[in-house]
């Protein structure tokens, strides 16, 4: 069995939503949760069986999405905490190949 990512997700709505917001706080949670559903499944197969030749560690990562209100823009990037360097660049290039 292939050793699975260890990936986290911190979503959050910057700011507050208005009456006027494009989507409203149900709506919003509905995307986190389809976001994070459909990213952590494309990220998991990327991912998957990946580890340090060096530490033998897995994949470890943080999607952070922020919602803003102000805006209806939902920015995601993602945080690495990769074991060391040379992990970190091998991680990358790995999210970064074209599936
Ligand atoms: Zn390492």
């Amino acid at each position: 069995m292939s050793p699975a990512p260890d990936i986290r997700f911190d979503f959050a709505i910057e700011g507050e939503l208005h009456d006027e917001s494009f989507l409203d706080t149900y709506e919003v949670s509905l995307m986190f949760s389809q976001t994070e559903r459909e990213l952590g499944e494309a990220l998991a197969l990327k991912l998957e069986g990946l580890i340090c030749s060096e530490h033998g560690q897995v994949a470890r990562l943080t999607v952070r999405g922020r919602y803003h209100a102000a805006s209806d823009e939902m920015d995601v990037q993602y945080d690495l905490e990769p074991c060391c360097p040379l992990f970190m660049a091998r991680v990358i290039k790995t999210l970064n190949t074209v599936s």
